[in-house]
């Protein structure tokens, strides 16, 4: 079985709530947990552990060789991504950062003016903490600002864990409606998000159970520090979007 613990809105306790389900789950079962909040992975410091096993995570880019660039544009017109930027008269200039790697500007350049770079993005971890606990990591080079191949990598590297090994595999996702985010959750039979009684929480929870029910599957809800605020946007939007509130944690 494949679930998300998922949130709208950041700073909720969703690894919290993660992380112990996946303790007190795998006192049973053989379990993984995914932590994709690749661009702040914090469960690894909620179970106290350091991670271990990394395998880097690279991309290619390219760099123009001006002796040979012609100024066609036809790389600029090619880029689905707008990395490459026309100055008159001139190479164009790569925005290395937002390149996806997809690698149609150099097929379309016929002078040969692009050099095939690489570099590393990110990187995946598998962290064991108990015999029947394991952990994937997704981490996203600082500076970097693609999560979404990071995301893709650490779930992919869950999922060889998990079809061999385990029978639970628990994703983390990060906060927000992100493509990120929505990469993370495909797959799973049912999400839980995690709330909390606030206007923001009610907004975002909002979008998070938009997003699932775009995507089918099935949501929950735990409202997380109740007390702190009035429940009754977080009850209106749970039912909108037939999510059952499953627990209530108490600030
Ligand atoms: S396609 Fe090649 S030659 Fe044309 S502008 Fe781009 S790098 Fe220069
Ligand atoms: S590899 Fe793809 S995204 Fe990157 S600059 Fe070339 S066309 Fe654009």
């Amino acid at each position: 079985m494949i679930f998300a613990v998922t949130g709208g809105k950041g700073g909720t306790g969703k690894s919290t709530i993660a992380t112990n389900l996946a303790i007190a789950i795998s006192t049973k079962r053989d379990t993984i947990l995914l932590d994709a909040d690749v661009e702040e992975p914090n469960d690894f410091i909620l179970l106290g552990k350091s991670l271990e096993n990394e395998v880097p995570i690279k991309t290619i880019y390219p760099e123009i060789d001006t002796r040979k660039c012609t100024y066609c544009m036809k790389c600029v017109k090619i880029c689905p991504e707008g990395a490459i930027v026309l100055i008159k008269g001139k190479p164009p200039v790569i925005f290395d950062k937002i390149c996806s790697g997809c690698g149609l500007c150099f097929y379309e350049c016929e002078d040969n003016a692009l050099i095939k770079k690489e570099r590393i993005i990110g990187y995946t971890y598998l962290t064991e903490i108990s015999k029947s606990l394991k952990m994937i990591t997704g981490k996203l080079v600082e500076g970097e600002e693609r999560a979404y191949p990071i995301v893709l990598a650490a779930k992919r590297r869950a999922l060889e864990s998990y079809s061999k090994q385990s029978s639970i595999l628990i994703v983390d996702t990060s906060a927000g409606t992100s493509n990120s985010v929505a990469a993370s959750l495909k797959g799973s039979e049912f999400a839980i998000a995690v709330t909390e009684p606030t206007p923001l929480g009610a907004h975002d929870l909002e979008l998070i159970l938009s997003l699932l029910k775009k995507l089918s599957i099935p949501a929950y809800v735990i409202i997380n520090r109740t007390g702190i605020g009035p429940e009754d946007e977080i009850l209106r939007v749970s039912e909108k979007y037939g999510a059952e509130i499953i627990a209530r944690i108490p600030y």
